[in-house]
């Protein structure tokens, strides 16, 4: 059989949780799952994160089947409903779908429905992507009132840069400053701004990427924040080859070693959903060491440097990314963000729990 495989943890999933749990004190956690748990898988996600609060989704589609499995907590909808027969399955389906624009409240106007509604409103304080403008509060929240008919309503924002060095400060009070006359329950904070910015809490935290076990920061590992990896993707070598000085390593022979290398060659590449911008450089672990991708990755393999691993050989265990070697250093490596990776993990590739 193909060596690849992911191996997904549901200690470690719920380890996260545990962490997130921590972090938030009195404030309730949505676990978000949306993106197939970002590449964990819905279902084994949602059972191992069985002591969230509510679970938090893109889809429809999700949500009915985090239902199917049984699932009783809320659940909530991040971009709400779409069309009006979306707005019967929130009804049927016991959903909080999050409003996030004029056409939505307009839909639920005319919707046939009768009956209570859950409802998130989303405001905009600065990240120009989803929500109503934060002047338009006051008007968003009595049309919505209405609309919910005896249903609860909450507020929520997104931050943008939690993240990074600018924090949530510059959107966090211009929010409060509008929603707290309100008192309705808030939800504000991703994983960044729930371990970073204790007063961005609120009601309810909307915790993602730290339940996989990855950093959303890029100056602190995810070991330094207590998390444990929830995928790693292993493989092993299929090949091995003795590349001269002056030869090159596949397509566009992009590497070339100045010495005679040992290379390699790892069944994963970007079919599996390894990242094919990955560089010279990218780490990999290759029998427990770390060494380095080199040459261009392939639909369905990559190359590895054994330089330094005179031991390694065909079947010599490989790590992509996971425990040993954290995802965020090959998406940084790579360009990108440990997000990207794991939800791009391929149908194809084989999956087992522990
Ligand atoms: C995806 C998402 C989150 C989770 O963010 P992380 O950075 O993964 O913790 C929270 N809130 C909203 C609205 C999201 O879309």
């Amino acid at each position: 059989m193909r060596p690849l495989l992911a191996r997904i943890s549901s200690a470690a999933l719920a380890h996260n949780l545990g962490v997130a749990r921590a972090a938030a004190g009195a404030t309730r956690s949505w676990a978000v799952i949306k993106a197939n748990a970002y590449g964990h898988g819905l279902a084994r996600a949602a059972r191992a994160l069985a002591a969230a609060d509510g679970y938090a989704v893109l889809t429809l589609h999700e949500a009915a089947a985090l239902r199917e499995l049984g699932i009783r907590q809320p659940i909530l909808l991040l971009e709400g409903y779409f069309d009006a027969g979306e707005i019967s399955a929130c009804y049927e389906l016991g959903l909080t779908p999050v409003v996030h624009h004029a056409e939505q409240l307009h839909l639920l106007e005319r919707s046939a429905r009768s009956g209570a509604l859950n409802l998130y409103l989303k405001f905009d304080s600065g990240m120009n992507r989803l929500g109503f403008a934060l002047p338009e509060m006051d008007q968003v929240i009595e049309r919505a009132l209405a609309l919910a008919r005896g249903g609860a309503l909450a507020l929520m924002t997104h931050f943008a840069t939690a993240d990074e060095t600018a924090g949530v400060a510059w959107q966090l009070a211009p929010f409060l400053e509008r929603a707290r006359r309100h008192r309705l329950p808030l939800s504000l904070a991703n994983s960044a701004a729930l371990l970073r910015y204790p007063d961005s809490r609120a009601d309810w935290a909307r915790p993602g990427i730290m339940l996989y076990g990855a950093s959303p920061f890029a100056d602190t590992g995810a070991a330094a924040l207590g998390l444990r990896p929830a995928m790693t993707l292993t493989s092993e070598l299929i090949a091995v080859q003795e590349v001269a000085p002056g030869e090159g390593v596949g397509y566009g022979l992009s590497w070339r070693p100045a010495r005679a290398a040992r290379v390699g060659i790892v069944a994963c590449g970007y079919a599996d959903g390894y990242p094919r911008h990955a560089p010279n450089g990218t780490p990999v672990l290759v029998a427990g060491r770390r060494t380095s991708l080199v040459g261009r990755v392939s639909m369905d393999m990559l190359a590895v440097d054994l330089s330094g691993l005179p031991q390694a050989g065909v079947g010599s265990p490989v790590t992509l990314w996971g425990e040993g070697l954290p995802v965020e250093e090959v998406a940084a490596a790579a360009g990108t963000i440990s997000y990207e990776l794991l939800c791009a993990l391929a149908p194809r590739v084989r999956v087992v729990e522990g």
